[in-house]
């Protein structure tokens, strides 16, 4: 299959937002697509090579890009930068310097999707010595070949940056609209979704077996369930009215959601996204099979950082000192977690997706050997608003962001945010009693509805000692959707090629930006951090201060410079001014 057909279809689909049209493109693109390459295809659709559970990463620097660029035109780096820094897109100048070229040479054979395909897996599994050059061979070889058109799209798929604005439902109505006629038909290819989290192999099915064959897919241990969501409710009256009667209650606990797949000894473990985090965590996979009186499971539950001395639940950051890929057997015994189970999705050869929420937790019960390390998560059950507020008050005390709240009849929904989950937060008060006016300086790309543009951004105080902007706290809250888009625009045209020197962070945000942009934010709390930069050895030696539920207020600073905005200096005080309310209030 001609690279050209994919690549003219992704044009298409940048230039519009309309979900119509997008879907329409999609199905003309399946349609001409042979089904034993319909996997592949839409997994480059997605800007991947695999679902992300399977871990193949392309992991292509933009420096990396830039040389092969260089080598397959025959331009000089500092030219192609050049090109880059004015449009700010790498794909975009790939393409207009190969334009310039491909002018005084000769035509060549097309490209295949099955060549690209395959030398972009070639090059995510490259490593160790020598392996940067070899990527680079790769993609000069594959850029040498490509029209300009092909070169900008294969250069975004590389980097990460390839944004065409559709979710796994577009692409899925798509799917049932090219092989059945109809986006009717679309909930066999959900269902097989959810279970399976690998949308190429529900392409794969539909394509080559029908609707039926995406009615066979079942669970299967090492390969991760897509996690039910909760919907937010402001109050425990808007809980009730929303679900009634009686319903179960568990401390919302502040850590990482694992999802902890067992089959004998062998354990492995996903996160939310349903990246494979089993590395980070090995006490988790020693413990579980003693843990479990079960021969294979997949079972949901929070890692919590905590105190060793006294027991306490840590806030989620800590849980941050285990993302590392060396020396992780010093972190396991420097920042001790505890593993706290709330749901079974598969036991013993049987899906527990159907069993009311009751009966999950019953089972769980049944399997679970709780001791220090290993617990269920705490549950009562309430009917009333005053129960609900007594049992928020402990989870508060106890460490906890809030409550969750299920309902007790219901299935557990693979993938799906709905009202048989809620989640009651302790209420965003600005507990600061003032609020901070931060410096844009990073940005991670958005997921789901906010695909294409900043889904969060990464704040920077003013450290006027050093005239440097150090990183406090990243915010994803309080951003409506005409804040989003107002991001993009302001902000794309501050992206920087490296972290500007007066940046001082150590995050790696999906894009950095001149410190320009000044923003309001509210907190709830400041606390020590490990990670941010703020402050840091004001208060201790060796930690910086951070933000705790940070929040976008709705004002954009558009009066003040970089330099006006809030202090490391301010932040202290603050911190000192909450430290003292809690002595008062006898909390700290
Ligand atoms: P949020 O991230 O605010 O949407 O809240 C959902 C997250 O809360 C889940 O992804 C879990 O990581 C976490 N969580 C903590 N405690 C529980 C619990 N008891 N039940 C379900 N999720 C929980």
């Amino acid at each position: 299959m001609k690279f050209s057909i994919i690549v003219e279809t992704f044009e298409k689909m940048e230039n519009t937002t309309k979900r119509l049209e997008l879907t329409q493109y999609l199905v003309d693109l399946f349609k001409n697509t042979p089904s034993d390459l319909i996997s592949k295809v839409v997994y480059l659709i997605q800007g991947k090579l695999r679902p992300d559970f399977d871990g193949v990463e392309l992991g292509v620097a933009e420096k990396l890009a830039i040389r092969a660029i260089s080598k397959s035109a025959g331009i000089p780096i500092k030219k192609i930068e050049e090109v880059y820094n004015k449009g700010g897109d790498l794909g975009h100048a790939a393409s207009k310097i190969l334009e310039q070229k491909t002018q005084t040479t000769f035509v060549k054979e097309p490209i295949t999707t099955e060549r690209v395909y395959e030398t972009l897996y070639k090059i995510a599994e490259l490593e160790g010595l020598r392996s940067q050059d070899m990527k680079m061979k790769y993609i000069a070889s594959l850029l040498n070949d490509a029209t300009p058109l092909e070169a900008r799209f294969i250069l975004k798929i590389l980097l990460g940056t390839l944004r065409l604005g559709i979710a796994d439902n577009t692409v899925m109505d798509a799917l049932a609209i090219a092989y059945t006629g109809s986006k009717e038909n679309r909930e066999p290819l959900e269902t097989a979704y959810n279970v399976s989290s690998d949308l190429g192999k529900v392409a794969e099915a539909i394509a080559t077996k029908g609707l039926d064959g995406t009615k066979k897919f079942e669970i299967s241990v090492f390969n991760p369930i897509r996690p039910m969501l909760a919907d937010r409710v402001k109050s425990e009256q808007e809980a009730l009215e929303k679900i009634g009667n009686e319903f179960a209650a568990e401390y919302k606990l502040d850590g990482e959601r694992v999802q902890i797949h067992l089959k004998g000894e062998k354990v492995v473990l996903f996160s939310r996204r349903l990246e494979n985090i089993t590395s980070y965590y090995p006490d988790i996979v020693e413990k579980t099979p003693k843990i479990l009186k079960a021969r294979d499971a997949i079972l949901e539950a929070e890692a919590v950082a905590i105190n060793d001395d006294t027991g306490e639940f840590l806030p989620f950051q800590e849980l941050m000192h285990r993302r590392r890929k060396y020396n992780v057997e010093k972190a396991v015994e420097r920042y001790p977690i505890t593993i706290n189970f709330f749901d079974a999705l598969y036991l013993d050869g049987k899906s527990c997706l159907d069993m009311p929420y009751s009966q999950r937790r019953k089972t769980l019960e049944d399997i679970v050997t709780e001791d220090n390390f290993a617990r269920l998560v705490p549950m009562t059950t309430v009917k009333t608003e005053s129960e609900i507020e007594e049992f928020l008050e402990n989870s508060i005390n106890a460490g906890c962001e809030g409550l969750m709240l299920k309902v007790l009849n219901a299935p557990y929904r693979a993938g799906m945010r709905g009202s048989n989950w809620l989640k009651l937060k302790r209420e965003y008060r600005n507990e600061l009693g003032d609020s901070l006016d931060l410096v844009v300086i990073g940005a991670f790309f958005g997921r789901g509805r906010r695909t294409g543009r900043y889904g969060t951004l990464l704040l920077a105080t003013y450290n006027d000692n050093e005239d440097v902007f150090p990183s406090i706290c990243k915010v994803g809250t309080g951003f409506t959707d005409e804040n989003l888009d107002q991001f993009y625009q302001l902000l794309s045209d501050k992206v920087t090629l490296k972290k500007n020197p007066r940046v001082d962070s150590e995050m790696e945000p999906d894009v950095w930006f001149e410190p320009e942009l000044v923003i309001e934010i509210v907190a709830s709390e400041i606390t020590l951090s490990p990670i941010h930069k703020a402050a840091k050895d004001i208060i201790r030696k060796g930690s910086g201060l951070a933000l705790r539920f940070p929040k976008f207020t709705g004002k954009i600073r558009f009066e003040k410079a970089p330099e006006d905005a809030s202090t490391d200096q301010e932040v202290v005080s603050l911190y000192k001014g909450q430290k003292k309310i809690k002595q008062e209030i006898g909390q700290a």
